[in-house]
């Protein structure tokens, strides 16, 4: 891609003679250019029941496939991206391709895209959501949103409007990473969310005897239950943590377990031929890469 010739001219990374400053000028630049140039691509993770064992859906999960860097992780462009303010395009890119995807998938998958807090404070956001079911065909309760409770940090008549405009438009709503951050119980009694995702920091490693969070993510599921939401627990790599996260309730699982994040074309594969649970559990649907 032509650079504009302004603060973003370097041709050859030489990352040891740059400052961190200048490192994230750089990939700033580039990420620009990503977005007009391509670069950018959604992989897919299966959601999948605990009580079907069939895939329902999938999280739509962002890597950058950078020119010079290979493949970049979300952890190292999403900040930059929020600190430029670039993440309300990227989010709207990312928006409207996973819900292109979907409308090639059956009617019963339904895909989940990240908003970034950014996005949730912008009041073009229903309109853009709007827009893109529209343009995809597809009906708006197969696409959810996940949104952090960080958003309840700001303006509350904003937060509560916005809530609202998005239920207005028919699509899911998910509280991702729950227990991580700001932990006020107060804003499940009015947010209207049709899920609870448990943050993978209580589901790896847990067990089912005097395990603290075992004991955390049985409350999740209890009150998830008493409000009426589905929980998903993230994270889940092993058989034994399957086990468990069926046994305390949790309505869907996420994770290595069943299969990493996958391009398209491997989530379409996989949704062709079904997750193949064995009597050995769901190895064999393990992605291969
Ligand atoms: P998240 O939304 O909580 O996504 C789940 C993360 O957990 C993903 O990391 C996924 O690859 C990882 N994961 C899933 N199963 C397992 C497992 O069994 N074990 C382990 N160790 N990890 C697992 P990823 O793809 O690196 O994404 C990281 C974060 O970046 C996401 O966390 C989300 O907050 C953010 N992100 C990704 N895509 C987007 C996007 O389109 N927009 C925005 N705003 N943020 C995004
Ligand atoms: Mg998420
Ligand atoms: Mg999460
Ligand atoms: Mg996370």
């Amino acid at each position: 891609a032509a650079k504009d010739g302004g603060r973003g001219r370097h041709h050859f990374y030489a990352p040891d003679l740059h400052s961190d400053a200048e490192e994230r000028r750089q990939l700033e630049q580039d990420l620009r250019d990503a977005l007009t140039t391509g670069g950018l691509e959604l992989y897919y993770q299966p959601v999948v029941s605990t009580t079907t064992e069939k895939i329902t859906g999938f999280e739509a999960l962002l890597r950058w496939n950078h020119p010079v860097r290979g493949q970049l992780s979300p952890a190292k462009f999403i900040p930059i991206a929020e600190d430029a303010g670039l993440i309300v395009q990227i989010g709207e890119w990312a928006l409207r391709t996973a819900c292109h995807d979907m409308a090639k998938w059956p009617e019963g998958v339904r895909v989940a895209v990240n908003v970034s807090p950014l996005q949730f404070a912008n009041p073009t956001l229903p309109a853009v959501v709007t827009n893109v079911i529209a343009s995809a065909q597809i009906d708006p309760s197969r696409l959810e949103l996940e949104i952090t409770e960080s958003v309840f940090l700001n303006d509350s008549d904003g937060t509560d409007a916005m809530f609202a405009a998005l239920k207005r438009i028919g699509v899911r709503l998910a509280l991702d990473d729950f227990g991580t951050g700001y932990s006020s119980l107060g804003y499940l009694k009015k947010a209207p969310f049709d899920k609870i995702k448990i943050d993978q920091s209580f589901v790896h490693g847990a067990t089912i005897h005097g395990s603290r969070n075992g004991a955390i993510i049985s409350s999740i599921v209890s009150l998830a239950e008493a409000l009426d939401m589905e929980t998903t627990a993230e994270g889940v790599e092993t058989l034994d943590e399957l086990d468990l996260v069926r046994v305390l309730g949790c309505s869907h699982v996420q994770g290595f377990v069943y299969a990493k994040p996958l391009t398209r074309e491997d989530a379409e594969a996989l949704l062709a031929r079904g997750l193949a649970v064995t009597a050995d559990g769901p190895r064999s649907a393990r992605s291969p890469r």
